[in-house]
């Protein structure tokens, strides 16, 4: 059977994708290959989606899945492994069969690269973002880590929200925009820890003391902080899709803001788009867009 759209990823991208097309009075499948939500069903806590003052991102997840459901959603667990042009619009091949769809959205997310060190606190004391969580940490003292624009950009979000802000880098050197870089350098509640890893992070009364070593001589010193943001880069999960629509050097999805891509049928929404604000505002709004273009689309075949 061909639905009319496919859509990759049951984050909250494609799940209000699927929202729009449906209501719109189009068939949907979502294919998901982990878990419904995405990201934000790892969040303990979102105080920034209006709407709630706060919520879980479990249970913001459920409820916008739910809703998808009533509106007679399909669910595929399923990895898409490739999506082909074919006469009649796309082939959706997954790891275990295959379906056809008139148009694909294509709302597959990102990976943070992790720190393997602080893999047992995130969520309880480690985040990975500093718009979502930096305000949990009003007055206090926090770390980053990483050394590219990101780094450099979280810190200096960070710096107006807390006490006192470390940057623990491997090396001395900043890949960040040179604007940015200016602004970092003149805050004085920035204080850099340059040649240094992260080595072992433990749990110290409610906050977490973190061991660094030295990549110069192997040396070691720690700070304690209250919380531990770790930005050392984003993996956009485009893969599957490479030759469908066009990416970026990073692998992110090139689309206009109605998240049309270079491939009529194709839409593009959420974290693996090219954009500056990846938040769950910004992926529902995305999938608002593209559910809408999938929908006009099929009107016009
Ligand atoms: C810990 C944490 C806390 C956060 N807190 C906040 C917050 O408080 N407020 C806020 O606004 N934002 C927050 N964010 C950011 C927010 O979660 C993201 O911006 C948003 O969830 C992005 O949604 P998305 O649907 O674009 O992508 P994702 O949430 O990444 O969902 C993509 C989905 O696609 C699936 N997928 C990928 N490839 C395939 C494939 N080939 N086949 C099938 N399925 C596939 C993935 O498994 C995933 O479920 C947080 C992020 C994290 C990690």
């Amino acid at each position: 059977m061909v639905c009319d759209v496919a859509v990759v990823g049951a984050g909250i991208a494609g799940m209000t994708a699927a929202i729009y097309a449906l209501r719109a009075g189009r068939s949907v499948v979502i294919f998901e290959k982990e878990s419904i939500g995405g990201q934000i069903a790892l969040s303990p806590k979102v105080e920034n989606y209006p709407g709630f003052t706060e919520i879980s991102g479990l249970e913001l997840s459920d409820n916008v899945f739910n809703q998808a459901l009533g509106l007679g959603a399909q669910l595929e667990v399923d990895e898409v492994k490739s999506v082909e042009r074919t006469s009649a619009g796309f082939r959706i091949v997954c790891g275990y069969g295959e379906h056809e769809a008139k148009a694909v959205v294509i709302a597959s997310g990102l990976k943070h690269r992790r720190l393997e060190a602080a893999a047992p606190f995130e969520g309880a004391g480690v985040s990975y973002c500093a718009v979502c969580d930096g305000m949990f940490y009003k007055g206090k003292t926090v770390a980053v880590v990483g050394g590219g624009n990101t780094a450099v950009s979280e810190a200096l979000y960070l710096a107006d929200v807390c006490e006192k802000v470390y940057l623990v880098h491997r090396r001395t050197g900043y890949r960040a925009e040179k604007a940015v870089m200016d602004r970092f350098l003149a805050k004085e509640n920035i204080i850099r820890l340059e040649s240094r890893t992260v080595e072992a992070v433990e749990r110290d009364g409610a906050g977490l003391k973190l061991t660094l070593k030295s990549t110069v001589d192997g040396g070691l010193d720690g700070v304690t902080v209250d919380g531990l943001f770790v930005a050392l880069g984003h993996i956009p999960q485009s893969a599957p899709f490479e030759g469908l629509i066009d990416l970026d050097e990073n692998g992110f999805a090139l689309s206009g803001e109605d998240c049309m891509t270079k491939t009529p049928g194709v839409f593009v929404a959420g974290d693996c788009r090219r954009k500056e604000v990846r938040q769950l505002t910004t992926a529902a709004a995305d999938g608002a867009a593209a559910g809408l273009a999938a929908s006009k689309y099929i009107d016009g075949l």
